[in-house]
């Protein structure tokens, strides 16, 4: 919406929930149920005879895909249905990269509800176990043996809910990750970051912290990098708008984890400024997103000159958060540029992997990318937060199952 503001464009945002300013404010506020692209792109079609419509734009994984309807129904620039589900199931995404020889690791499409010890016998570790339809790596875990492997999938199975959902178990890649934020302009990738993540990745669970960029990979593993996601993007047929990757590499060179078209998770794009407009003060990604959907023209796609970097605070246990002290203290670290505790006292915190909702967010910029990571964990450093444990079930009730 900030985005919107600056560049002077009429927005509509549309959500699954009726507000109840909708009638006050017919022309900016829409309800849609995602659960039904089709559905949802007939909605905006009929909104759009009184309430013209040049561009959309989903902000996450759901809501990419019923932008994607939206985009076919209405002529608009955005990626084919097909593409963004792609997109945004693990399993699709697979097979189509697989098809074309872009590197992932081996793959397997099991059943929740068949017999893990039966299954553990018959896979090589260590492995993944991966939901098809979560993000943010909720529900992500690696299993070393036969007996992690009957637990992780015991926790899996009380995540997703479904019993006969199809889940995934893949090769675990051993290496260094990158995350890559893309803009896809006519089937063309544009590169706009690499990330570096330097905390290991390693499992059980794959909870994110570091992002720095720009990244300090080696410019020619870069460009493989970045040929790897171009060919992915390719692969799963992505036309238009942003993509987030997350690959890995090692000795055998990059890795495709996981591609989404959409931009890195909402709070963490503020790390992102384009062109130079002095420290932090370029052109948000917000921004180019949404002047490439209208068709504007877009403004540089250089990153500024600074190093820039996020840190996803650490979910700090289990509990109820009652206040995080040290607030003041982190943001006047040198190089922070914000502090943002976005839970709330009283709110519940679920650790990895069955949560996975970050309590806040550090940013920082400055003249290199070790200067920013340093101060991005010296301001961590200040941060406490206080928890009530989680109430332990009320007696003569028997505890149900995990
Ligand atoms: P999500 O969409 O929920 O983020 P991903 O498939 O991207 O799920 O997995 C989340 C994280 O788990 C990745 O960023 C990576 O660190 C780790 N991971 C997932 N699959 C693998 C794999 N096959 N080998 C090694 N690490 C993996």
């Amino acid at each position: 919406m900030e985005a919107a503001r600056q560049i002077g464009v009429e927005l509509t945002v549309a959500s699954e929930q009726a507000s109840t300013l909708e009638t006050a404010n017919p022309a900016g506020l829409l309800t849609l149920d995602f659960a039904q692209p089709e559905r949802a792109a007939e909605t905006v079609r009929a909104f759009a005879r009184e309430h013209p419509i040049q561009g959309v734009v989903g902000v996450d994984d759901d809501t990419a895909i019923v932008a994607a309807a939206v985009a076919e129904r209405l002529k608009l620039k955005g990626n084919s249905g097909p593409a963004a589900l792609a997109a945004r199931d693990k399993h699709r995404q697979r097979e189509l990269l697989a098809k074309v020889g872009v590197p992932i690791p081996r793959f397997m499409l099991r059943r929740l509800d068949e017999d893990p010890a039966a299954i553990a016998r018959t896979i090589t570790y260590p492995c993944v176990l991966k939901p098809l339809r979560l993000s943010a790596s909720r529900g992500v875990m690696r299993a070393d043996n036969a007996a992690g492997f009957v637990k992780a999938h015991a926790r899996l199975k009380a995540i997703v809910c479904e019993p006969s959902a199809g889940f995934l178990i893949e090769e675990f890649i051993p290496g260094y990750e990158v995350a890559l934020e893309g803009l896809v302009i006519n089937r063309r990738l544009h590169v706009l970051a690499i990330f570096d993540k330097p905390d290991p990745l390693d499992g059980p669970f794959f909870e994110e912290t570091i992002y720095v960029t720009p990244s300090q990979v080696p410019a020619g593993l870069q460009k493989a990098i970045a040929d790897c996601a171009e060919r992915a993007v390719r692969a799963l047929g992505i036309s238009e708008g942003p993509i987030h990757a997350e690959l890995r590499y090692n000795e055998n060179g990059p890795w495709l984890i996981e591609l989404a078209a959409r931009p890195i998770g909402g709070r963490c794009s503020a790390v992102l400024k384009f062109g130079e407009g002095g420290s932090g003060k370029g052109v948000t990604l917000e921004e180019i997103i949404l002047r490439h959907a209208l068709g504007l023209a877009l403004p540089s796609l250089q990153r500024e000159r600074l190093a820039a970097g996020v840190m996803m605070i650490p979910i700090p246990g289990a509990g109820t958060l009652q206040e995080v002290r040290g607030v003041a203290e982190a943001k006047a670290v040198p190089l922070i540029e914000d502090v943002q505790i976005t839970a709330h006292p009283g709110e519940r915190l679920v650790p990895f992997p069955e949560g996975s909702r970050y309590p806040g967010f550090i940013f920082a910029r400055g003249e290199t990318p070790s200067a920013v990571e340093a101060a991005l964990r010296a301001a961590y450093r200040n941060l406490t937060f206080i928890l009530l444990p989680p109430q332990p079930p009320a007696s003569g009730v028997a505890p149900t199952q995990p």
